[in-house]
């Protein structure tokens, strides 16, 4: 694994990019553009194939460009071996063009074959509707692309970004019992199960406050973020308030909460609507 800086989003300053495999190998989430941390990637490719190994092509957990930022400079450094293999979900593809690549489509319950190791497609939506993270079962080692990370955080910005599914998902993986989780920005973790379900207990304690912050009248997602979030600073709100709208989506959808046009309120537990005090 090479973490390789990219433009991605403060605090996170760089992107793991992953070798996996051994005599078949496959390149996760190639996703920088810049000349110097790509002859880094060239050399560990350039390393593996020397040694014998067949590189199989480019594997991606989802379409945000510090993923895939180094896809062309890829196909045009090793044109001479063809068009280069690119294994994503088909919403991924739908955003993720260049030239010399040809796209395959992946989804969950595919595997990719690279010879002593089968690579598990699992879909894990969340952070996006097509974000994929794949699975070396044997070894108990998943690459999780943006579902955590341990530098910078997780955005989940509607309508791309879905909460209820994010949650699933964040379950799902903790159920694997991992030994090592590799997210795509910051140090792999061990035992991952334990932060996963922090990172779920979190997003329930929010959405916990996302529903005292709601009131009987309908309001604007500008006047509950502060509410909220009450911790967070006024510059941040217009990303807090993409946060906020993927918690009061997914309370929509469980009739917990009410929507007219952009403006929220809280539905009564017993669906009684507003209580009104004697
Ligand atoms: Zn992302």
């Amino acid at each position: 694994m090479l973490a390789l800086p990219t433009p991605t989003l403060p605090p996170a300053t760089s992107t793991n990019t992953a070798l996996v495999g051994a005599a078949r190998f496959v390149v996760v989430d190639p996703g920088t553009p810049h000349d110097e941390p790509l002859s880094q990637l060239y050399a560990a490719i350039d390393q593996r194939r020397d040694d014998g190994a067949e590189w199989v092509g480019v594997a991606l957990t989802h379409e945000h460009a510090d993923h895939w930022g180094g896809l062309r400079a890829l196909a045009v450094r090793y044109a001479d071996l063809g068009e280069l293999p690119l294994w994503a979900h088909a919403r991924t593809h739908a955003h993720v063009r260049a030239e010399g690549v040809v796209p395959h489509d992946i989804d969950d319950g595919d595997d990719l074959d690279l010879d002593t190791i089968r690579l598990e497609v699992l879909h894990t939506p969340g952070h996006t509707r097509g974000h994929l993270s794949f699975l070396d079962r044997r070894q108990g080692v998943a690459y999780g692309g943006d579902v955590v990370a341990t530098e910078g955080t997780i955005i989940i910005d509607p309508p791309d970004g879905d909460m209820a599914a994010y949650l699933d998902t964040l379950a799902r993986l903790e159920r694997l019992g991992l030994k090592t989780l590799v997210p795509s920005h910051g140090a792999p973790v061990p035992a991952p199960s334990a932060l996963l379900g922090w990172y779920i207990q979190h997003r329930l304690g929010r959405e916990a406050q996302v529903m005292g912050a709601l009131s009987d009248t309908f309001e604007g997602v500008e006047t509950l973020v502060s509410r909220a979030y009450p911790e967070v600073a006024p510059m941040v709100y217009p990303l807090a308030a993409r946060s906020l709208l993927a918690h009061l989506i997914k309370l929509g959808d469980e009739g917990r909460a009410e929507r007219a046009g952009g403006r929220w309120r809280r539905v009564d537990a017993l669906g009684g609507g507003p209580v009104h005090n004697p």
